[in-house]
This record gives structure tokens, C-alpha cells and sequence, in this order.
């Protein structure tokens, strides 16, 4: 399949390009969108790409009480509201769903981006695409439905299905694409277990994760990958920003942004300046083809370290280091330091007896304490897994064994981490 020359361009054309692009959309968008226009007047142009740091950032809060106070979507909309074809929603796991609509025009540069992820993928117009996703509001696998059905692929939604259903119309169908979150993907492998069903030798060979941190790196990923029998590749999107990452299938690990259709930045969390390549800081996209929903400067509250050296595949888009690292919000703040949730979630998969895990985070005045909640049948693990954690993190946690099946168990995001008393 076609590569687009443009993911090869040397960096100051790419940057060239970006700007060109976010010109365009700026003369587009300003005198029709309300809430650009209020930020940022109807006549602004970049002159460098410099400039792009001066502008004001763009925040889901800053949507969410727009949507209020402009029922129903908001003055975010560039055309008057007849024009747009599809209406989707955040999962609205932290609250009020965030409404976001699509022209049709945005919906195939939605479609355009998938494309381009599935490139990176080494996608075959032979292969068979299964996606273990309830088609609802949230956007999920929408796009990535229809930007597979698009390259020629067949397609098989897998919504409103049982997992052992899902298991066995993914063998029937011969798929070899599977989409779907990488906990979800871990659960599939578990009722394949019970239920004798032998996925490692299915005709699946990619994996394409999304909606959590973590489908790029450390246990998770390797028990998936073993499991399926098959290579796994992270995909970064988000509903109100769009699919805009992959791994490349030439790079484990490192997930390329697609350059051509955003311009990611990343921002100290506390003090917001940008920071240079190979600094961990919050994630900010500009997307550049949703015209008619646009986000400049988005802080998406994920964290991730950017690299611009150019990746083996040749692709010059810069690269995520392992993935987003986990949401801002999610840090844990113990004993005087931060800490990822997948930190310890990294240490839980290393048992291979823990079918299902929670962690409860507690404020109590000034102490943080946890709690490991895990489905396991082996009693001894209580005293392991305390110790590795004290041992690796240097803190301490409770370990506390529950009945099988007594945890909730997820299809889409995961809520693994339940904050108490947070300040
Ligand atoms: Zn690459």
C-alpha cells in the first residue's frame, strides 16, 4: 500500500507545512467560530511557527462549561449545526460527556488519519479487521471501522456480543486485525482460557490497542502480545482531538504522531512553558483537519516525552517514548513523590495468578494510603506483592485478596485506580 511522501519530510518542511496548514484553517475557521474568534480576534496569521507558544491553550473544562452556557454543543462550531453528520461523546468518565459533532468533510480527515495509522501498522488490503467495541456514542473504533472498510478491508463489528461470542467470530472470520483496549484484549485471553478456546493460533496478528496508557510498554503488553500470539501496537486518540497516533511496526514502543494532520507540543504541567524534546511533560495537540470542531493548543492531561530523531522506519514524525505515560490527574502523590499508576499496575502484571487487581487510593489528612484489591487464588501473594512494591516503589501498600469475580471488569477505559477523600 501508498505511503504518503509527506511522513518523510525533513523537519523544517514539516514544520513549514504545519504552519501553512494552520493558516489555512485560521482564515477558515476565525470569522465563523465563536469561540476562536473570542480568543483569538477573526484576523490572526502566524508568521513563524514560534508564534504557535504566544497563543492561548484550549481546555476540556473550558468546553465542558461552554457547552453549558451554549446549549447543546457549544459556540465551538465553525458551520451552522445542519451541516454536521455524525454526533459523538467523551465516555464522560470524569463527569459531563463533552458533545462533539463532525461535518463529513471532518469525518473523512478523521477516516484519512486512519489510514495513515494502519500504513504504520503493515496493513494488507487481505487482512480482516474484528472490533471488540460496543458501537455507542463514544467514538471508540468509529473512525477506525470505517478508515479500515475504507483501505479495502473486511470489517466485523463486534458490539452487543459476549466475549466468548466475540472469541469465536474472530476464529470463524478469520480476522487478523483485532481492535479494541488493551484490558479488554487481556480479557478476551482469560474467557479464551476457561473456555479452551486456542487464540494463539488464530489468524490474528496485530493487536491494535487503545484508550489506556500502558498498550505500549512493560508486562501487560508482552502477556497480550504472547497470548495472541500476535504484534501489538498502541494507538493514541481522543474524541475531541482525534485518532492521531501509532506505533510503527518497524519501532516497538514508540508511538508516532501524525505530524502532517496535528502539531503536538509539550507543556511543563505547573509552569505551562514548553518544553524541548526529550522532557516528559503534559501532551498539547492542534488538530489540523477538524475544521468544523477545531481545538488549537489542546491540553489533553496525558503525559509523554517527545522525540524528533528520525525513527528506523524513516518517518520523521516525532515519536512518543513508550506511549503516553498516564493522565495528569491519575499521579499519585505518596511520600513525597509522584507516581503512575502504571507503576504499580506494571508490578500487578507481573503475576500472571491475578486475574483481575484494583487499587484504592485514600487521603487521610496528610497520608496517602493504598490498597490492592486482587482476584486471586493463592493467598501468599498478599505478602509478595506488598514487598516488590516496597521494594521497587518504596512505599507501602495493603494487600487484600477478594472472591473471583467480585471486581468489575471493563470493555472500554478501565477504572482500575478509585481515588477517596481526593484533595
Ligand atoms: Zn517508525
Amino acid at each position: 500500500m501508498q505511503q504518503s511522501k509527506q511522513e518523510y519530510l525533513p523537519r523544517a518542511e514539516l514544520r513549514k507545512l504545519q504552519l501553512d496548514k494552520l493558516n489555512v484553517m485560521l482564515r477558515e475557521i476565525l470569522p465563523r467560530n465563536a469561540f476562536y474568534r473570542e480568543k483569538f480576534g477573526d484576523q490572526l496569521q502566524l508568521s513563524s511557527f514560534s508564534e504557535l507558544q504566544n497563543l492561548p491553550f484550549t481546555t476540556k473544562q473550558e468546553l465542558l462549561e461552554n457547552q453549558k452556557a451554549y446549549p447543546p454543543y457549544g459556540s465551538i462550531l465553525t458551520y451552522p449545526v445542519c451541516d454536521y453528520v455524525r454526533f459523538h461523546q467523551t465516555s464522560g468518565s470524569s463527569g459531563v460527556p463533552l458533545k462533539i459533532l463532525d461535518s463529513a468533510k471532518d469525518w473523512q480527515w478523521f477516516l484519512e488519519c486512519w489510514r495513515m495509522i494502519y500504513h504504520a501498522t503493515g496493513v494488507r488490503e487481505d487482512d480482516v479487521a474484528f472490533f471488540a467495541f460496543s458501537f455507542g456514542p463514544f467514538i471508540g473504533f468509529w473512525a477506525g471501522f470505517e478508515g479500515a472498510q475504507s483501505l479495502g478491508l473486511r470489517c466485523i463489528a463486534g458490539g452487543g456480543m459476549s466475549s466468548v461470542a466475540r472469541l469465536r467470530a474472530i476464529l470463524d472470520n478469520e480476522a487478523t486485525y483485532l481492535c479494541c483496549t488493551p484490558t479488554y484484549a487481556m480479557r478476551l485471553l482469560q474467557v479464551a482460557r476457561e473456555n479452551n478456546i486456542d487464540v494463539a493460533s488464530s489468524k490474528v496478528r496485530a493487536l491494535v490497542v487503545a484508550g489506556e496508557p500502558g498498550g505500549a510498554v512493560g508486562p501487560l503488553r508482552e502477556t497480550l502480545s504472547r497470548g495472541w500470539n500476535a504484534r501489538v501496537f498502541d494507538h493514541t486518540g481522543m474524541t475531541e482531538i482525534g485518532s492521531l497516533g501509532i506505533e510503527c511496526v518497524e519501532n516497538p514502543g514508540y508511538t508516532h504522531l501524525l505530524e502532517t494532520e496535528c502539531i503536538p507540543e509539550i507543556i511543563h504541567p505547573e509552569t505551562l512553558e514548553v518544553l524541548p524534546f526529550g522532557e516528559e511533560g503534559e501532551l498539547v495537540l492542534t488538530n489540523l483537519g477538524r475544521w468544523g470542531c477545531p481545538l488549537i493548543r489542546y491540553r489533553t492531561g496525558d503525559l509523554a516525552v517527545l522525540t524528533d530523531e528520525t525513527c528506523v522506519c524513516k518517518r520523521t514524525f516525532c515519536r512518543m517514548v513508550g506511549g503516553i505515560k498516564g493522565r495528569k490527574d491519575d499521579m499519585i502523590f505518596i511520600r513525597g513523590n509522584n507516581v503512575y499508576p502504571s507503576a504499580i499496575e506494571n508490578i500487578v502484571r507481573e503475576f500472571a495468578e491475578i486475574e483481575e487487581f484494583q487499587v484504592e487510593i485514600v487521603n487521610v489528612k496528610e497520608m496517602t494510603e493504598i490498597t490492592i484489591k486482587v482476584e486471586c487464588e493463592v493467598a501468599e501473594i498478599m505478602e509478595k506483592l506488598s514487598e516488590i512494591i516496597q521494594n521497587k516503589l518504596h512505599f507501602r501498600v495493603q494487600v487484600e485478596v477478594v472472591s473471583r469475580g467480585s471486581l468489575p471488569r471493563f470493555e472500554m477505559k478501565a477504572k482500575r485506580f478509585v481515588f477517596k477523600n481526593r484533595k
